[in-house]
Protein backbone atom coordinates (compact mmCIF):
# COMPACT_ATOMS: atom_id res chain seq x y z
CA UNK A 1 0.00 0.00 0.00
CA UNK A 2 1.27 3.21 -1.13
CA UNK A 3 0.59 6.19 1.51
CA UNK A 4 -1.00 9.14 -0.38
CA UNK A 5 0.88 12.67 -0.79
CA UNK A 6 -0.35 16.01 -2.88
CA UNK A 7 0.22 15.47 -6.49
CA UNK A 8 3.35 15.81 -7.86
CA UNK A 9 5.05 18.50 -9.44
CA UNK A 10 4.35 18.16 -12.75
CA UNK A 11 7.58 19.91 -13.86
CA UNK A 12 6.05 22.69 -14.85
CA UNK A 13 7.15 25.98 -14.49
CA UNK A 14 8.67 29.44 -15.53
CA UNK A 15 5.04 30.95 -14.44
CA UNK A 16 5.34 34.19 -13.09
CA UNK A 17 4.13 32.69 -10.15
CA UNK A 18 5.62 30.94 -9.23
CA UNK A 19 3.98 -9.74 -11.08
CA UNK A 20 4.73 -11.51 -13.15
CA UNK A 21 7.09 -11.57 -15.88
CA UNK A 22 7.24 -9.04 -18.68
CA UNK A 23 5.46 -11.29 -21.26
CA UNK A 24 6.50 -12.43 -24.57
CA UNK A 25 6.95 -11.32 -28.16
CA UNK A 26 9.87 -9.46 -27.79
CA UNK A 27 10.55 -6.87 -30.46
CA UNK A 28 14.04 -5.58 -30.53
CA UNK A 29 15.48 -2.90 -32.77
CA UNK A 30 17.99 -0.30 -33.14
CA UNK A 31 17.25 3.12 -32.27
CA UNK A 32 19.53 5.86 -33.22
CA UNK A 33 23.55 5.27 -33.24
CA UNK A 34 23.59 3.81 -29.72
CA UNK A 35 20.58 2.92 -28.33
CA UNK A 36 19.10 -0.85 -28.58
CA UNK A 37 15.18 -0.57 -27.91
CA UNK A 38 12.91 -3.82 -26.77
CA UNK A 39 9.15 -3.73 -26.78
CA UNK A 40 7.10 -6.41 -24.41
CA UNK A 41 3.77 -6.60 -22.79
CA UNK A 42 3.04 -8.29 -19.88
CA UNK A 43 0.06 -8.08 -17.34
CA UNK A 44 0.16 -7.00 -14.10
CA UNK A 45 -1.62 -9.98 -12.49
CA UNK A 46 -3.26 -10.98 -9.21
CA UNK A 47 -0.14 -8.57 -7.36
CA UNK A 48 -0.48 -5.95 -9.78
CA UNK A 49 2.80 -5.79 -10.20
CA UNK A 50 4.93 -6.94 -13.20
CA UNK A 51 8.55 -7.67 -13.78
CA UNK A 52 10.29 -5.72 -16.54
CA UNK A 53 13.61 -7.45 -17.11
CA UNK A 54 16.66 -5.10 -19.11
CA UNK A 55 19.29 -6.89 -20.12
CA UNK A 56 22.63 -4.80 -19.90
CA UNK A 57 25.44 -5.80 -21.51
CA UNK A 58 29.27 -4.61 -21.33
CA UNK A 59 29.69 -0.72 -21.87
CA UNK A 60 25.81 -0.06 -21.77
CA UNK A 61 25.38 3.52 -20.20
CA UNK A 62 22.34 3.92 -19.29
CA UNK A 63 18.53 2.78 -20.01
CA UNK A 64 14.93 3.89 -19.78
CA UNK A 65 12.03 1.88 -19.01
CA UNK A 66 8.90 3.48 -20.37
CA UNK A 67 5.17 1.73 -18.94
CA UNK A 68 1.85 2.61 -20.94
CA UNK A 69 -1.76 0.92 -19.95
CA UNK A 70 -5.36 1.86 -21.32
CA UNK A 71 -6.71 1.25 -18.00
CA UNK A 72 -4.64 2.04 -14.61
CA UNK A 73 -2.32 4.43 -13.73
CA UNK A 74 1.49 3.23 -13.29
CA UNK A 75 4.64 3.67 -11.44
CA UNK A 76 7.95 2.23 -10.68
CA UNK A 77 7.93 0.46 -7.82
CA UNK A 78 12.04 -0.93 -7.66
CA UNK A 79 14.85 -1.40 -9.69
CA UNK A 80 17.03 -4.78 -8.96
CA UNK A 81 20.66 -4.82 -10.04
CA UNK A 82 22.00 -8.15 -11.83
CA UNK A 83 23.12 -9.78 -8.74
CA UNK A 84 19.49 -9.25 -6.93
CA UNK A 85 20.19 -6.16 -4.74
CA UNK A 86 17.05 -3.64 -4.89
CA UNK A 87 18.86 -0.57 -5.78
CA UNK A 88 16.29 1.89 -6.00
CA UNK A 89 12.97 1.48 -4.36
CA UNK A 90 10.17 3.80 -4.10
CA UNK A 91 9.69 3.34 -0.16
CA UNK A 92 13.27 5.27 0.25
CA UNK A 93 11.63 8.52 -2.05
CA UNK A 94 8.22 8.27 -1.97
CA UNK A 95 7.94 10.66 1.44
CA UNK A 96 10.76 12.71 1.07
CA UNK A 97 11.40 16.13 0.36
CA UNK A 98 14.32 15.66 -1.86
CA UNK A 99 13.00 14.57 -5.76
CA UNK A 100 15.40 12.08 -7.79
CA UNK A 101 12.72 10.90 -10.28
CA UNK A 102 8.50 11.16 -10.59
CA UNK A 103 8.21 7.57 -11.87
CA UNK A 104 6.98 6.95 -7.86
CA UNK A 105 3.82 8.90 -8.36
CA UNK A 106 1.36 7.17 -10.21
CA UNK A 107 -0.33 9.74 -11.68
CA UNK A 108 -0.71 9.33 -15.52
CA UNK A 109 -1.26 5.71 -17.70
CA UNK A 110 2.61 6.09 -17.94
CA UNK A 111 5.15 6.19 -16.28
CA UNK A 112 9.24 6.39 -17.50
CA UNK A 113 12.36 6.05 -15.20
CA UNK A 114 15.56 6.61 -16.45
CA UNK A 115 19.07 4.46 -14.97
CA UNK A 116 21.24 5.30 -13.45
CA UNK A 117 20.32 8.79 -12.48
CA UNK A 118 23.18 10.68 -10.54
CA UNK A 119 26.82 9.92 -11.05
CA UNK A 120 26.35 8.59 -7.49
CA UNK A 121 24.57 5.73 -8.72
CA UNK A 122 25.86 2.78 -9.45
CA UNK A 123 26.64 2.52 -13.02
CA UNK A 124 25.43 -0.29 -14.83
CA UNK A 125 27.27 -3.75 -14.91
CA UNK A 126 26.40 -6.90 -17.38
CA UNK A 127 23.49 -8.86 -16.92
CA UNK A 128 19.42 -8.54 -15.49
CA UNK A 129 18.40 -5.20 -14.45
CA UNK A 130 14.62 -6.12 -13.01
CA UNK A 131 12.34 -3.01 -13.47
CA UNK A 132 9.35 -3.10 -11.22
CA UNK A 133 6.00 -2.13 -11.98
CA UNK A 134 2.54 -1.21 -10.33
CA UNK A 135 -0.46 -0.60 -11.33
CA UNK A 136 -3.02 1.65 -9.87
CA UNK A 137 -6.82 3.10 -9.79
CA UNK A 138 -6.97 6.79 -11.12
CA UNK A 139 -6.23 7.70 -6.88
CA UNK A 140 -2.65 6.53 -7.97
CA UNK A 141 -2.76 4.68 -4.64
CA UNK A 142 -5.34 1.92 -4.51
CA UNK A 143 -3.50 -1.54 -6.12
CA UNK A 144 -5.23 -2.24 -9.30
CA UNK A 145 -4.43 -5.81 -10.33
CA UNK A 146 -4.47 -7.77 -13.81
CA UNK A 147 -3.91 -4.65 -15.75
CA UNK A 148 -2.16 -5.02 -19.65
CA UNK A 149 1.19 -3.15 -19.78
CA UNK A 150 3.17 -2.43 -23.04
CA UNK A 151 6.58 -2.24 -21.89
CA UNK A 152 9.35 -0.15 -24.14
CA UNK A 153 13.17 -0.41 -23.02
CA UNK A 154 15.67 1.40 -24.17
CA UNK A 155 19.69 1.24 -23.53
CA UNK A 156 22.04 3.32 -24.61
CA UNK A 157 25.63 2.30 -25.00
CA UNK A 158 27.19 5.48 -25.58
CA UNK A 159 29.85 5.73 -22.97
CA UNK A 160 30.64 9.12 -22.58
CA UNK A 161 29.04 10.45 -19.79
CA UNK A 162 31.32 13.90 -20.23
CA UNK A 163 30.37 15.10 -23.53
CA UNK A 164 26.50 14.42 -24.98
CA UNK A 165 24.21 15.78 -27.62
CA UNK A 166 20.16 15.05 -27.18
CA UNK A 167 18.15 15.55 -30.58
CA UNK A 168 14.83 17.93 -30.47
CA UNK A 169 12.22 18.20 -33.17
CA UNK A 170 10.74 21.06 -32.41
CA UNK A 171 7.03 20.81 -33.56
CA UNK A 172 4.87 23.98 -35.08
CA UNK A 173 1.80 24.35 -33.94
CA UNK A 174 -1.14 24.44 -37.00
CA UNK A 175 0.53 27.45 -38.80
CA UNK A 176 3.11 28.85 -36.44
CA UNK A 177 5.63 27.80 -38.57
CA UNK A 178 4.80 29.94 -41.11
CA UNK A 179 5.12 33.13 -38.91
CA UNK A 180 8.61 34.82 -39.94
CA UNK A 181 8.35 36.79 -36.77
CA UNK A 182 8.19 33.82 -34.47
CA UNK A 183 10.32 31.63 -36.49
CA UNK A 184 13.20 33.60 -35.87
CA UNK A 185 12.62 34.49 -32.51
CA UNK A 186 12.20 30.84 -31.83
CA UNK A 187 15.63 29.98 -33.86
CA UNK A 188 17.63 33.15 -31.92
CA UNK A 189 16.21 31.75 -28.53
CA UNK A 190 17.01 28.17 -29.37
CA UNK A 191 20.86 29.70 -30.50
CA UNK A 192 20.46 30.90 -26.64
CA UNK A 193 19.67 27.26 -25.27
CA UNK A 194 22.42 26.03 -27.34
CA UNK A 195 24.70 28.71 -25.28
CA UNK A 196 23.53 27.88 -21.94
CA UNK A 197 23.85 24.08 -22.61
CA UNK A 198 27.10 24.64 -23.41
CA UNK A 199 27.79 25.04 -19.53
CA UNK A 200 26.29 21.37 -19.14
CA UNK A 201 28.51 19.97 -22.09
CA UNK A 202 25.80 19.10 -24.10
CA UNK A 203 24.60 20.00 -27.53
CA UNK A 204 21.92 20.37 -29.75
CA UNK A 205 20.43 18.45 -32.96
CA UNK A 206 17.19 20.41 -33.47
CA UNK A 207 15.27 19.59 -36.62
CA UNK A 208 12.11 21.56 -37.00
CA UNK A 209 8.41 20.51 -38.39
CA UNK A 210 4.88 21.91 -39.53
CA UNK A 211 2.03 20.18 -37.81
CA UNK A 212 -1.96 20.88 -37.98
CA UNK A 213 -1.79 20.44 -33.94
CA UNK A 214 -4.32 23.36 -32.18
CA UNK A 215 -2.19 26.32 -31.30
CA UNK A 216 -4.03 26.23 -27.63
CA UNK A 217 -2.16 23.46 -26.18
CA UNK A 218 -3.23 21.78 -23.45
CA UNK A 219 -1.33 21.34 -19.78
CA UNK A 220 0.12 17.58 -19.88
CA UNK A 221 -1.44 14.90 -18.22
CA UNK A 222 -4.88 13.37 -18.51
CA UNK A 223 -6.92 15.59 -20.84
CA UNK A 224 -3.95 16.66 -22.73
CA UNK A 225 -2.65 12.88 -23.28
CA UNK A 226 -3.73 12.56 -26.63
CA UNK A 227 -1.80 16.22 -27.98
CA UNK A 228 1.25 14.97 -26.74
CA UNK A 229 0.71 10.80 -27.99
CA UNK A 230 -0.20 12.39 -31.52
CA UNK A 231 3.10 15.06 -31.02
CA UNK A 232 5.16 12.29 -30.44
CA UNK A 233 4.35 10.31 -33.37
CA UNK A 234 6.35 12.91 -35.61
CA UNK A 235 9.32 12.21 -33.43
CA UNK A 236 12.22 10.02 -35.21
CA UNK A 237 13.95 7.28 -33.19
CA UNK A 238 15.51 9.24 -29.91
CA UNK A 239 14.23 12.96 -30.44
CA UNK A 240 12.78 14.94 -27.79
CA UNK A 241 9.49 16.46 -28.82
CA UNK A 242 8.80 20.67 -28.36
CA UNK A 243 5.84 21.66 -29.36
CA UNK A 244 5.58 25.81 -29.93
CA UNK A 245 2.12 26.65 -29.46
CA UNK A 246 0.65 29.80 -29.12
CA UNK A 247 -0.90 29.63 -25.14
CA UNK A 248 -0.99 26.54 -22.45
CA UNK A 249 -3.61 25.29 -20.96
CA UNK A 250 -5.13 28.99 -21.81
CA UNK A 251 -3.01 30.06 -19.36
CA UNK A 252 -0.90 33.37 -20.49
CA UNK A 253 1.55 33.50 -17.75
CA UNK A 254 2.12 29.49 -18.92
CA UNK A 255 5.91 29.87 -20.60
CA UNK A 256 6.06 25.85 -21.22
CA UNK A 257 5.72 22.11 -19.23
CA UNK A 258 7.49 19.39 -19.53
CA UNK A 259 5.22 16.46 -20.41
CA UNK A 260 7.32 14.00 -17.43
CA UNK A 261 10.31 14.06 -15.30
CA UNK A 262 12.43 12.47 -17.11
CA UNK A 263 10.22 12.34 -20.44
CA UNK A 264 10.00 9.12 -22.19
CA UNK A 265 11.79 8.45 -25.98
CA UNK A 266 9.06 6.45 -27.30
CA UNK A 267 5.84 7.82 -28.32
CA UNK A 268 3.33 8.28 -25.25
CA UNK A 269 0.66 10.84 -23.62
CA UNK A 270 3.61 11.85 -21.71
CA UNK A 271 6.08 12.47 -24.72
CA UNK A 272 6.58 15.97 -25.21
CA UNK A 273 6.74 19.35 -23.76
CA UNK A 274 4.84 22.42 -24.63
CA UNK A 275 5.39 25.82 -25.11
CA UNK A 276 3.22 28.95 -25.06
CA UNK A 277 4.79 31.29 -27.55
CA UNK A 278 3.00 34.54 -26.44
CA UNK A 279 3.87 33.62 -22.59
CA UNK A 280 7.75 33.75 -23.70
CA UNK A 281 6.89 36.75 -26.38
CA UNK A 282 5.77 38.92 -22.67
CA UNK A 283 2.24 39.16 -23.72
CA UNK A 284 2.53 41.70 -26.27
CA UNK A 285 3.39 39.78 -29.28
CA UNK A 286 6.30 41.15 -29.84
CA UNK A 287 9.63 39.54 -29.25
CA UNK A 288 12.39 42.14 -27.31
CA UNK A 289 15.95 40.94 -26.84
CA UNK A 290 14.97 39.87 -23.47
CA UNK A 291 12.27 37.96 -23.99
CA UNK A 292 13.93 36.23 -26.19
CA UNK A 293 16.86 35.64 -23.22
CA UNK A 294 13.31 34.19 -21.43
CA UNK A 295 12.49 31.67 -24.55
CA UNK A 296 15.58 30.19 -24.89
CA UNK A 297 16.31 29.86 -20.98
CA UNK A 298 12.98 28.65 -20.97
CA UNK A 299 13.48 26.11 -23.47
CA UNK A 300 16.39 25.01 -22.05
CA UNK A 301 14.82 24.77 -18.85
CA UNK A 302 11.80 22.38 -19.84
CA UNK A 303 13.99 20.15 -22.18
CA UNK A 304 16.09 19.93 -18.73
CA UNK A 305 13.40 18.53 -16.85
CA UNK A 306 12.78 16.13 -20.15
CA UNK A 307 16.54 15.34 -19.09
CA UNK A 308 15.68 14.20 -15.96
CA UNK A 309 16.40 17.34 -13.93
CA UNK A 310 14.35 18.95 -10.74
CA UNK A 311 14.30 22.40 -9.83
CA UNK A 312 16.72 22.54 -7.41
CA UNK A 313 13.94 23.99 -5.18
CA UNK A 314 10.38 23.91 -5.68
CA UNK A 315 8.95 27.58 -5.17
CA UNK A 316 7.17 26.70 -1.83
CA UNK A 317 10.72 26.55 -1.01
CA UNK A 318 9.96 23.24 0.91
CA UNK A 319 11.27 20.81 -0.89
CA UNK A 320 14.59 19.96 -3.46
CA UNK A 321 16.28 17.81 -6.17
CA UNK A 322 18.49 15.47 -4.84
CA UNK A 323 21.52 16.92 -5.81
CA UNK A 324 24.81 17.49 -3.02
CA UNK A 325 25.58 20.22 -4.95
CA UNK A 326 22.63 22.59 -5.39
CA UNK A 327 22.09 23.73 -1.71
CA UNK A 328 18.62 22.79 0.04
CA UNK A 329 18.26 26.66 0.86
CA UNK A 330 15.03 28.10 3.21
CA UNK A 331 12.63 30.80 2.17
CA UNK A 332 12.19 33.10 -1.00
CA UNK A 333 15.24 35.18 0.02
CA UNK A 334 18.06 32.60 0.41
CA UNK A 335 16.76 30.53 -2.22
CA UNK A 336 16.88 33.43 -4.78
CA UNK A 337 20.14 34.60 -3.72
CA UNK A 338 21.93 31.32 -3.72
CA UNK A 339 19.97 29.29 -6.49
CA UNK A 340 17.81 32.24 -8.56
CA UNK A 341 20.51 32.16 -11.77
CA UNK A 342 20.12 28.33 -12.02
CA UNK A 343 18.62 26.86 -15.00
CA UNK A 344 16.46 25.19 -13.13
CA UNK A 345 15.31 27.71 -10.62
CA UNK A 346 11.35 27.72 -10.50
CA UNK A 347 10.38 30.68 -11.85
CA UNK A 348 12.20 33.54 -13.26
CA UNK A 349 12.74 36.74 -11.15
CA UNK A 350 12.66 40.37 -12.26
CA UNK A 351 10.47 39.84 -15.05
CA UNK A 352 7.50 42.26 -13.26
CA UNK A 353 10.47 45.17 -14.42
CA UNK A 354 11.01 43.74 -17.97
CA UNK A 355 14.43 42.32 -17.54
CA UNK A 356 13.70 38.75 -16.08
CA UNK A 357 17.15 37.70 -14.53
CA UNK A 358 19.14 35.16 -16.67
CA UNK A 359 19.29 31.71 -15.80
CA UNK A 360 22.24 30.11 -17.24
CA UNK A 361 23.83 28.08 -14.04
CA UNK A 362 24.22 24.45 -14.52
CA UNK A 363 26.18 22.40 -11.16
CA UNK A 364 28.29 19.68 -11.83
CA UNK A 365 25.67 17.31 -10.57
CA UNK A 366 23.25 18.50 -12.62
CA UNK A 367 25.47 17.77 -15.78
CA UNK A 368 25.73 14.81 -14.24
CA UNK A 369 22.25 13.64 -14.47
CA UNK A 370 21.70 15.41 -18.02
CA UNK A 371 25.09 13.24 -19.83
CA UNK A 372 22.70 9.62 -17.97
CA UNK A 373 19.57 10.86 -19.72
CA UNK A 374 19.37 7.51 -22.47
CA UNK A 375 18.78 10.17 -24.80
CA UNK A 376 22.21 11.86 -24.72
CA UNK A 377 24.43 10.64 -26.96
ZN1 LIG B 1 10.48 23.81 -14.07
Amino acid sequence: MRCLIALLLLAACKSEDPGEDAGTGDDAGVLGEAIRTNETSGNTGTAGELAVTVSVEEGDRSFMVVGTSEEAHLAVLAIDDPSGATILRWQDWYNERRYVTNAFWATRQATVINWPIRDIDPALVPGDYVVHLGSYRADGTTSRPDIDVDVTSLISSDQDVERGAIRVLVLWADGLGEDAALVSATEAAIAHWADVWEGADMALEVRYEQSSIDPLLPYPGGMGGPVLLEASAFAEPGEVVVIIGELVNDDPSQYGVSGQLPGPLVPSTLSAIVVGWLANAGGDGVFSDNDIQLYGEVLAHEVGHYAGLFHPVESAYDAWDALDDTPECGGQRACEDMLGTNLMFPYSIGCATGMCLSTTGITNDQRAVMQRYTGTR
